[in-house]
């Protein structure tokens, strides 16, 4: 049986805003597998914008656990979640909460103090809407030029090569599909996977 240690543990959050040296930005990074190793947290990290992979050792994370409101449809449920107590959290950021993805509406401090952005730490109740609608991306080629739209899908929504769509105003048909890690010729993938879709205007934009 293994043994179990009775001293408390680091928990190992679940998603951290980081620096992605690809995107050149602080963006959000999903912890695909994390331990406590010691007094430091191992992390393999995958950058939720870019989809880059990386492996960091942290120190000493302090962690607080913030009560989470979460809003779907007409219903919400309650939860909380362990973040880093030195992050910053603004309005509009988006965080996984026991897996599910949300977007900040709103921050409380203490019992009902609204604010933009405030330290983890501080933080009484995080507001949030479940966020699962992810933003693909095309570039349509219309006889000598390229033009660029997008469409809002569920994440689990498929695209396939072959597949007619509208994007911006103009009908294309996709032949090539860009996902994170490969550029498909044929087949389908799911838009959370998508990173662009490549189509040719069928007909030119409307007049
Ligand atoms: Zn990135």
């Amino acid at each position: 049986m293994e043994q179990r240690y009775a001293r408390p543990t680091m928990p190992v959050p679940g998603a951290l805003y980081l620096e992605c040296e690809p995107c050149e930005d602080i963006t959000l990074h999903e912890v695909v597998h994390g331990k406590v190793s010691g007094k430091r947290l191992e992390l393999h990290l995958q950058c939720k914008e870019c989809g880059t992979k990386s492996f960091q050792v942290r120190d000493e994370v302090k962690m607080s656990s913030v009560k989470v409101v979460i809003s779907d449809g007409d219903r919400s449920r309650k939860t909380s979640l362990d973040i880093e107590s030195d992050e910053v959290l603004m309005v509009g950021d988006e965080l996984l909460v026991d897996g599910v993805p949300v977007q900040i509406r709103g921050i409380e401090l203490g019992t009902d103090k609204r604010v933009d952005s405030a330290l983890v730490a501080k933080i009484g109740t995080l507001w949030t809407v479940k966020f699962d609608k992810v933003v693909v991306k095309f570039s349509i080629n219309v006889g000598p030029r390229t033009k660029a739209g997008s469409q809002i899908a569920a994440p689990d929504e498929e695209f396939t090569v072959g597949e007619m769509v509208e994007v911006a105003g103009v009908e294309a048909v996709i032949h090539r599909i860009k996902t994170w890690d490969r550029l498909m010729q044929r087949g389908s993938a799911e838009a959370r996977d998508i990173r662009r879709i490549y189509g040719r205007a069928i007909r030119g934009p409307r007049r």
